[in-house]
């Protein structure tokens, strides 16, 4: 039974119909878009996330597999909506004015349903090149998925094909850059004791309070490790984010946890300036008698393609140069993908400024035209 040519908004509003808030399963849109990719042509391989029961990133390959190529790849997950001023149900496309508002329009399942429709008329029989499909989990709770993922096919000594297209919302503007980020615990144990006489104990607190103070005062060896590292801007944001700590003005605390984050410049790994903040941490003054560990909760790598790779000059024609700065401000699934030998760039429908609030929306007219632009290219890429 053949299927008519599939419509890109019918089937934005398909996938925006699965609230796969990052919290909650994704099988259901796995299970969607595995069928659909198969219907292409498409052999689907299904990644099972180990930790996250309900959770998958699907990889479809169509052509040789000793051939490079193209990967198109987006998250499909989506932030959550709760707590904000939405004007109609964010998990029901709503067109008005031109713009289909509803959660993950922009951010990121317009670029997934253009894939999808892009994709239809393509004939994947006959294949000179790879045409690989990654859509990942997690990735707005730190790239989780694309992590795994990465690890599961380094451990199987896998690769993906060179030019990889990672269709975030950049209003279809090329992205080669972002900044990393890495999320640090530290843990302080101290002593209890009654408040009348905090000599008798050791303020896990205060230990963390110093922590805290020496990784603000590692401002400038960050600066220093990151143009050491190549990075001529020097900038390495740090958030001392939060402390818990204590359970009564009248005890000594025993405990306390202390997080911050940090983010490695583009094209920079995250080991030179967790070993600054290390120094930091191990020149502290803590109070007597406590203690403390650190951890490395998540890495989410930064990224840093060159110019003028092929996926660039496929791209070329749809571009219209502005000349701005090609750093994106947030971090993609692009870092980890990187890992298995492709150089990702970012470039997508829709405006990271709608993302991640009430109304979210992408234009009707771009993510249509962006059906266009993922068809010129692919048949560019695959006939090599
Ligand atoms: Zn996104």
């Amino acid at each position: 039974m053949s299927r008519g040519a599939p419509d890109v908004v019918a089937d934005l509003a398909t996938l925006v119909a699965f609230p796969t808030v990052s919290s909650r399963p994704n099988l259901a849109l796995q299970a969607f878009l595995a069928e659909r990719c198969e219907a292409l042509g498409f052999t689907v391989e299904r990644f099972e996330d180990p930790e996250e029961t309900g959770k998958a990133t699907l990889i479809c390959r169509a052509g040789p597999d000793d051939a490079d190529g193209l990967v198109l790849s987006g998250h499909t997950d989506v932030v959550p909506t709760e707590g904000q001023p939405w004007s109609s149900d964010p998990f029901r496309v709503d067109a008005r004015d031109g713009r289909l508002h509803g959660r993950g329009t922009a951010d990121m399942k317009g670029y997934v349903a253009a894939c999808l429709a892009a994709l239809h008329a393509l004939s994947l029989g006959n294949l000179r090149r790879q045409l690989v499909l990654v859509w990942t989990h997690d990735e707005e709770i730190g790239c989780r998925g694309s992590a795994k993922l990465a690890a599961a096919m380094r451990a199987r000594d896998a690769r993906l094909p060179s030019a990889c297209w990672i269709g975030e919302p950049t209003g279809m503007r090329l992205l080669r850059r972002h900044a990393g980020h890495v999320a640090v615990e530290l843990r302080c144990r101290g002593q209890a004791a009654h408040s009348a006489y905090p000599e008798l104990g050791a303020n896990a607190l205060v230990a963390a309070m110093r922590l805290a103070e020496a990784a603000v005062g590692t401002a400038p060896a960050l600066r220093a490790a990151a143009l050491q590292a190549g990075d001529a801007s020097g900038r390495v944001p740090l958030n001392v984010a939060s402390l818990h700590s204590g359970d009564a003005v009248n005890i000594v605390p025993d405990a306390a946890t202390l997080r911050l984050g940090f983010r490695p410049p583009p094209g920079c790994g995250h080991e030179p300036f967790l070993a600054a903040l290390d120094a930091a941490f191990a020149a502290a003054e803590l109070p007597a008698g406590t203690t403390f560990e650190r951890d490395v909760l998540r890495v989410t790598p930064s990224l840093r393609t060159a110019a003028d790779t092929e996926l660039e000059r496929l791209l070329g024609p749809h571009l219209h140069d502005d000349g701005g700065d090609d750093c994106a401000g947030f971090a993609t699934d692009g870092g980890n993908l990187a890992s298995l030998g492709c150089a990702p760039l970012i470039f997508g429908p829709g405006r990271i400024e709608v993302a991640h609030q009430a109304d979210e929306y992408v234009e009707e007219a771009e993510l249509r035209g962006s059906v266009a632009v993922i068809r010129d290219v692919v048949a560019r890429a695959i006939a090599g």
